[in-house]
């Protein structure tokens, strides 16, 4: 069976009050499923810090393709990983639209992410346009297969979060039904490139406007295997009512 998972994603949000309001809603819980958070860089080693009685790890939003040099503004894998990180996000929606990732640079971080023992989460998603000319599949293929290439795959050491764009910030979740239909394609198409043993193993996270109200319904779906968390996770009792939907 796949342990659920949590991640809330704070985006450019937040600041020391949030973080010290967010640590003190998880001193003492420790969780069956997996939790994570994260935070703004600015923000991950504090945040840890105050994390030792907790079963919550941190995660990074991105991480750099380079592995060190004359790349102004940039953060490593291998920095991520020695502040403690054991997760990072890679392609999320908001990175390709306006920081110009692509299939190919997101294929270059998650190799950068493995190679420093940090679980990439490869978000991936059709936008409205995408959704209503009816290539949802076709995109979400292409970011698979391209964000994935050439990468040696076992199964618990890459997740992918499904994010569908019109989702996002809009108070429209994905149905339940809908959002487990697209998970299955996700799982078939993870099948088809890696095999049987992979599709079983790797955790599928859904991500768009999740809250504590439909949290419930979209993890009791059969390959949905868990939530990245946004706006909701920015109030601590909030992500906390989802992470015990969780657990
Ligand atoms: P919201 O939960 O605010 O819709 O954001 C989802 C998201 O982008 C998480 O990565």
């Amino acid at each position: 069976a796949r342990n659920p998972i949590i991640i809330a994603n704070w985006k450019l949000n937040g600041d020391i009050d949030l973080l010290c309001k967010s640590v003190a809603s998880f001193i003492r819980k420790y969780f069956k499923a997996d939790v994570v958070v994260c935070p703004p860089y600015i923000y991950l080693r504090e945040m840890l810090s105050f994390l030792q009685y907790s079963s919550v790890a941190i995660g990074s939003q991105n991480v750099s393709k380079f592995e060190s040099g004359a790349y102004t503004g940039e953060t490593s894998a291998q920095m991520l990983k020695e502040a403690g990180c054991k997760y990072c996000l890679i392609g999320h929606s908001e990175r390709r639209s306006m920081f110009r990732e692509n299939n190919q640079s997101c294929n270059i971080k998650v190799k950068s992410a493995l190679d420093s023992e940090l679980k990439p989460v490869l978000c991936i998603g059709e936008n409205a346009e995408e959704r209503d000319a009816g290539v949802t599949r076709d995109v979400l293929f292409r970011q698979l297969s391209e964000g994935l290439e050439g990468i040696e795959f076992n199964g618990d050491d890459i997740l992918v979060a499904y994010e569908p764009v019109w989702a996002i910030g809009t108070g429209n979740a994905a149905s339940a039904d809908n959002a487990e239909e697209v998970h299955c394609f996700i799982r078939k198409e993870i099948k088809a490139l890696f095999g049987r043993d992979v599709a079983e193993k790797v955790r599928i996270l859904y991500g768009g406007s999740v809250n504590k109200t439909n949290a419930a319904l979209l993890l009791e779906q059969k390959n949905i295997d868990g939530l990245l968390v946004g706006g909701a996770s920015l109030d601590p009792s909030h992500f906390m009512e989802i992470c015990q939907v969780a657990d």
